[in-house]
């Protein structure tokens, strides 16, 4: 037992090394742009104190948008089924001295009956997890690096070391947001500093290294960071999750990867909210409980005949 305990504890250790490495970038381009552009090089060398002052009010605001939308999806954890979705203690037990997989599916299908469920697997059996031992709510997904069912699962991140999902979507897009400004914002503020060093404009100093390298690792993060969050907004207005870009969800009548599409405002709605004033703030405004999302279904459900769906409208179940 102690080994795989020792080994758990060093692997959670682990895991918070990208986190770590991010971290310790950003505070070095806090004291290379605060300390050696604008305090030393701006103020001292070039004597600019309106650049100096506006470069600083813009660069702290984006700073901490960035840093509270990056903590906020660090340590907001993913939601996990309700008690709801776990089997009843009679049918759990039934389910598992059942050997018959089709057996063990009635007994989901019968549980199944009373929650809200319109995906199942690519089989068409009722989405069953059975190291949870829970059944799936539509877009819910086990990973199997924080070894729980979370809800919307869209993917594991290991730059935030948490899984993206229903509780911290939205906190992920302004992460990926807030760190393209912030690295934008550096590079364009820097790039007349980082041609004056290189063209010997400026007077040899330890500012040159911190300018130089700023401009080399702003300029990356930017066009690193760009393709995800331009793949994200897309995803957003297509209310799809990562999982589901890849594996479209499976409804009773079939695939269906617009399954989730409401429409483009609705689909953003769906993960900022309705009120447009808290869009940019890193403050959960995503619609739903995570559990059941309202569905594009265009077919009356058989096994229900007495639910009307209508095509774009809203059937909760
Ligand atoms: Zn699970
Ligand atoms: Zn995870």
């Amino acid at each position: 037992m102690a080994p795989t305990h020792v080994l758990r504890c060093c692997q959670r250790g682990l895991a918070w090394i990208p986190v770590i490495f991010i971290a310790l970038v950003v505070c070095w381009s806090y004291y290379a742009y605060v300390v050696e552009l604008c305090l030393f090089l701006l103020l001292m060398t070039v004597l600019s104190l309106f650049h100096a002052v506006v470069y600083l009010a813009v660069f702290h605001v984006s700073f901490i948008m960035f840093v509270w939308s990056y903590w906020k999806t660090i340590f907001t954890r993913p939601s996990t089924p309700s008690k709801e979705f776990c089997l009843p203690k009679s049918e759990k037990e039934q389910y598992e001295k059942e050997q018959r997989p089709e057996t063990q599916q009635e007994i989901l299908k019968r549980v199944a009956t009373s929650l809200p469920l319109y995906t199942r697997t690519g089989a068409g059996a009722i989405r069953y997890c059975d190291r949870c031992q829970v059944i799936k709510p539509d877009r819910c997904h086990h990973c199997s690096a924080c070894d729980m069912c979370v809800l919307k699962m869209d993917h594991h991140c290991p730059w935030v070391n948490n899984c993206v999902g229903f509780s911290n979507y939205k906190f992920f897009i302004l992460f990926l947001t807030y760190s393209l400004v912030y690295c934008l914002f550096i590079a364009a503020s820097v790039l007349q500093y980082f041609i004056k060093f290189w063209t010997s404009d400026l007077p040899e100093s330890h500012a040159k290294f911190h300018v130089l390298f700023l401009f080399f690792v702003a300029a990356m993060f930017c066009i690193s960071i760009l393709s995800l969050f331009t793949y994200h907004l897309w995803l957003v207005g297509k209310n799809r999750s990562t999982i589901e870009a890849f594996r479209a969800p499976v409804f009773r009548n079939g695939p269906d990867k617009n399954g989730f599409s409401l429409g483009f405002s609705k689909n953003i709605a769906q993960v900022f909210g309705d009120q447009k004033l808290y869009w940019l703030l890193p403050v959960f405004t995503s619609q739903g409980d995570g559990f059941s999302f309202p569905t594009r279904l265009v077919t009356v459900d058989p096994e229900q005949p007495t639910e009307c769906l209508q095509p774009g409208g809203l059937d909760k179940g």
